[in-house]
């Protein structure tokens, strides 16, 4: 059968718009930091609303910043405890380790593959000092009821915003809610640059901090003031040892565009995830995740959990359909081992996830093409089990 594939995840470009966007930073010969940079920040805040943001070249890169920022500011010591989720890419967990925290797994409410505030509460010790939230998918799960939760017990909220860009709550765009939220542009999340990341502090300083530190920790405040056009460009102090963590034009290029696009692509990603909720809500053999009704979710993802997981897979991709797992348990790994056997539902999901293929380039016939498929292939991996 000549059948064309059908993948998971995979960015559609505005071409035309991105050149010509691209074209403007090569035509002035301003590629970098700057220009585009502040144009996307300045857009980004006015979708969002959110009063900072800095755009970075991923964000891994801004979870790591958002970490180290709220550690020097309060004083957090080597190994207190940021409280996370093992459902996530481990960028997410990397970052608590980048900066010596300890990250200390919460389980997922199994309705929603977000953290379970419930869960969150029970893993409180004096140590903790952070909740690391992810909005997996576009759902933001319980993030009201975690916020609450954070302010009660004086923790920091950290949102791992990677999937949500467009996501709101009541029509208030995610993010208002965390200390600070970071998102992901790249390639094959729902805004899509090729690598890029925005961190959003509530704080005007640690939005200030975040500028310094994505760029080696150069501090130019002091002479800024004093210089003229261009004076004393090499004037500088380094306070600090900073990373190369920052944005360039070239990206925030398709940023901008993207941008310009985002609703109208949710909600064609909603369209894609109403249709296979409506045609596999009712199947015994899987189970699909839902969302509050105040909510507007990105549909970064479309997930079920289906048991016997690999083999259902293996037969899709004889079908030519190639979907994809969002996530492992990140406690199967190495880095993780010690929150093995401590997240019963993250444990039991991580071998039933399966991510069904949403993007722009999905027609309504390949998504009752991957319908169809799936139940095929259920029907051959039953028959074998048996
Ligand atoms: C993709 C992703 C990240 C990392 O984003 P990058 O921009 O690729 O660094 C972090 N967290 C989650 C949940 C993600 O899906």
């Amino acid at each position: 059968m000549d059948t064309p594939k059908i993948q998971v995840l995979k960015p559609s470009y505005r071409v035309e718009e991105c050149k010509e966007a691209i074209g403007e930073c090569l035509e002035c010969g301003w590629t970098g930091l700057g220009f585009k940079t502040t144009e996307f920040e300045e857009a980004w805040k006015e979708y969002t609303k959110l009063p900072h943001a800095h755009f970075l070249n991923s964000a891994t890169a801004g979870l790591h910043l958002a970490v180290k920022i709220l550690k020097d500011a309060y004083g957090w010591q080597d190994g207190d405890e940021i409280i996370t989720t093992p459902l996530t890419f481990v960028s997410t967990n990397h970052a608590i380790l980048y900066e010596r925290l300890f990250p200390s797994f919460a389980d997922v409410n199994p309705d929603t593959l977000c953290l379970s505030p419930a869960s969150i509460e029970a893993k409180i010790t004096p140590r903790t000092r952070a909740v690391m939230y992810v909005g997996v998918g576009g759902n933001p799960g319980q993030l009201e009821e975690v916020r609450a939760l954070c302010k009660r017990k004086g923790l920091k909220l950290i949102l791992d915003a990677a999937h949500m860009a467009g996501t709101r709550i009541n029509h208030r765009h995610v993010g208002h809610e965390a200390d600070v939220t970071v998102f992901s542009f790249q390639a094959v999340k729902n805004l899509p640059t090729a690598d890029g990341g925005m961190i959003c502090f509530q704080d005007a300083e640690f939005d200030a901090k975040a500028r310094k530190l994505a760029w080696l920790g150069i501090d130019k405040d002091t002479y800024l003031r004093s210089s003229m056009q261009g004076d004393y460009k090499w004037k500088y102090d380094v306070p600090e040892t900073g990373f190369k963590y920052h944005g360039n034009s070239i990206m925030a290029s398709l940023g901008l565009v993207a941008l310009k696009y985002l609703d109208e692509d949710n909600r064609r990603r909603h369209e894609i995830a109403l249709r296979y909720f409506t045609h596999l809500s009712k199947l015994k053999a899987m189970r699909c995740f839902s969302w509050a009704k105040n909510v507007t979710n990105s549909c970064h993802l479309f997930q079920i959990a289906i048991p016997n997981r690999d083999k259902v897979l293996a037969e899709l991709n004889n079908m030519g359909i190639y979907p994809g797992v969002h996530y492992v348990d990140n406690t199967h790994y190495r880095m993780y081992r010690h929150g093995m056997n401590t997240c019963p539902e993250a444990h039991r999901l991580s071998d039933e996830l399966l991510t069904l293929p949403i993007h722009l380039g999905i027609t309504d016939e390949d998504v009752d093409r991957v319908v169809d498929s799936l139940k095929i292939a259920v029907d051959i991996v039953d028959a074998t089990q048996s």
